[in-house]
């Protein structure tokens, strides 16, 4: 393609919105361009980067035996009633909703368990289709709180999704296992450094599953690691060994009261108690679960130096979401001012866990659930009824990892894609199923698999750049290379330019020819901005020496003079190596 022809924008100046690399240099380059919030133009440089992820999906998905299609982005309320998931958008507020002629109320897929559900239901009768992998790619909508980070957090994003239905859980696994695969290789193709990480479900549910992150300082994910171990885990989801409290197998000593005047937090507790430390102490968050039709208050009993995870916690609940009590609701419900709860005479009205941590803790300090009063040498199941324990706590660095014990090291992620093994959940709640071997009707067993298309993009710019623009990786550049002579008016420059870009289309390079009247200063800063990563110098050496300069912006910039006849050979090279992505040699 000629440049001419090419509706290139560049700017000088950051949007004043952008926070991080990919957005600026996205904005900058023309790649992307702001209607409101959350909401982008993807202009023709975009549009072809975005070709190509979806074509290396598209290869790698079929290798599985994944079938592509396309569902609907419409979904009536009624489908989504059917899985019980409508209230659950409905309170996250996080699906868009229209309505047609007929007041008919519709969701804007945010994802389409739904509808790939309903289909397989209709379609599938008997156990001898199965299995059966679906996929779309496709635009999804989500209605996020704090849509920014350019293409990273949009309301409007292309994503890859993809249903497989297995006849048990055996075939489930292994359909999982094959997609776990296939995202391997499709990040490694297209030059991604992506890591798989234990994660929450979320919204979406199921039993078990991954993300796939992008490493990069901007990532909005934080992951714990386990130091030259395997383990890797969403911090929402990551658990860790401690050291257990001092206290443990404590004789019981006799509950005592104190006065504790202002006393509240487990710090002050610190200072005040000098011969107490903070591993001697419960601590008792006060919140709520919020479920579709009703809230429910819940005490969560956490060793006085440890955090609550709201994650952990939310699962636990089974509640949309948890909320932190106000201060007027604590007095309300307890009693006592803020900063004296604790689980001795907690009102029935609260449902109680303690966390792991608080697990054979003896003679611990904790409040009275009286303003002004601490309760020393409690012990659970004698001073209080003995609660059910769960894990609730967030992990930290430093901590030991859970599997091999080493020290637990953080990294910033970005989540570019998920997966998950749903098992009956959805077939189950939509009664959808097909004729076993035994000829009763069984529930799909299913597992879902994402990858935020459009959010790969960004993700890899943000990985991949320099002081000067964007260096994409060859295999989801928008063009392979480009041919820039520096001055067009100057025939020779001009003519070996044409050349050059001829041979190399018919060698089959994607390449683009920057045929543009302008200066050569302003052109190169253009092409480095656009991020055209293998660059063909067409300037003074050509009169010079007979020489044009080959730049390959992805191996740190490095730059050789070969003579006019020697650079369609060493650019193929180049672009043959660069294919490969990061797949493993061989
Ligand atoms: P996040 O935690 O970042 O909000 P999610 O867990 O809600 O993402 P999934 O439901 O797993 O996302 O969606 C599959 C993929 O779609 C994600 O892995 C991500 O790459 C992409 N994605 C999700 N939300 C957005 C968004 N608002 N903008 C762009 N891409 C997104
Ligand atoms: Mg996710």
């Amino acid at each position: 393609m000629r440049a001419t022809q090419l509706h290139i924008v560049t700017y000088r100046n950051d949007p004043a919105d952008a926070e991080i690399t990919s957005h600026r240099l996205m904005a900058r380059a023309g790649y992307i361009h702001k209607i409101s919030a959350g909401l982008y133009v993807y202009g023709p440089l975009l549009w072809r980067t975005l070709g190509k992820i979806k074509a290396i999906v598209r290869e790698e998905l079929s290798r599985v035996g994944g079938q592509e299609v396309q569902l609907p982005i419409m979904q009536d309320q009624a489908l989504w009633e059917r899985s019980g998931r409508w209230e659950v958008y409905q309170a996250s507020r996080t699906m868009l909703t229209t309505t047609d002629r007929r007041a008919t109320t519709f969701g804007l897929a945010p994802t389409a368990e739904e509808v790939v559900t309903d289909y397989a239901d209709a379609t599938v009768k008997s156990y001898k289709q199965l299995p059966l992998s679906l996929y779309q790619i496709h635009t999804k909508f989500r209605d996020e709180i704090r849509p920014r980070f350019g293409l990273m957090r949009v309301k409007e994003f292309i994503m890859k999704d993809a249903y497989s239905f297995d006849i048990d859980e055996a075939g489930l696994d292994a359909s999982y296992e094959a997609y776990r695969k296939a995202y391997v290789r499709i990040f490694q193709r297209c030059g991604l450094e992506a890591f798989g990480v234990d994660a929450d479900p979320g919204d979406i549910g199921g039993s078990g599953s991954m993300e796939f992150m992008v490493a990069a300082d901007a990532g909005e994910d934080a992951i714990l690691i386990e130091e030259g171990g395997d383990y890797a885990a969403n911090v929402e989801k990551a658990s860790s060994r401690i050291e257990p409290s001092p206290s443990q197998g404590e004789a019981p000593r006799p509950m005592r009261r104190e006065s504790t005047p202002n006393i509240r937090t487990v710090a002050q507790l610190e200072g005040f108690f000098p011969e107490i430390s903070a591993d001697r102490m419960v601590k008792t968050v006060l919140c709520r679960a919020v479920h579709i039709d009703r809230e429910v208050p819940w005490a969560v009993l956490i060793r006085g130096d440890q955090d609550v995870n709201e994650v952990k916690l939310r699962n636990h609940t089974g509640g949309l979401s948890i909320e932190m009590l106000t201060d007027a609701d604590i007095v309300k419900l307890t009693g006592a001012q803020p900063g004296f709860a604790g689980p001795v005479d907690l009102p029935e009205a609260f449902s109680v866990v303690a966390d792991e941590s608080v697990r054979g803790m003896a003679n611990v300090l904790c409040g009275a659930n009286e303003t002004d009063v601490h309760l020393l040498d409690v012990n659970l199941g004698r001073d209080c009824p003995m609660p059910e324990f769960a894990d609730v706590r967030t992990a930290r660095v430093g901590e030991a990892g859970p599997r091999t014990g080493a020290p637990l090291v953080e990294r910033r992620g970005i989540e570019v894609g998920h997966i998950f093994k749903l098992g009956t959940k959805y077939s189950a709640a939509m009664g959808a199923s097909f004729a076993g071997p035994n000829g009763k009707p069984t529930p799909f067993v299913m597992g879902c698999y994402g990858i935020g298309v459009s959010r790969v993009a960004a993700a890899a710019v943000e990985q991949q750049s320099d002081d000067r623009g964007i260096v994409w990786p060859i295999p989801i550049a928008p063009f392979e290379v480009v041919v820039a002579p520096l001055k067009v008016q100057d025939d020779a420059q001009r003519g070996a330019a044409e050349g050059l870009y001829t041979e190399l289309a018919a060698a089959g390079v994607d390449v683009l020819l920057d045929d543009r009247k302008m200066g050569a200063g302003a052109k190169m800063k253009d092409c480095e901005l656009m991020g055209f990563s293998i660059m063909v110098v067409v300037g003074r050496g050509l009169a010079a020496s007979g020489t044009v300069e080959v730049r390959n912006r992805t191996t740190g910039d490095e730059k050789v003079e070969l003579p006019l006849a020697d650079v369609v050979t060493s650019v193929v090279e180049m672009v043959h190596a660069g294919r490969r992505g990061l797949l493993p040699k061989g």
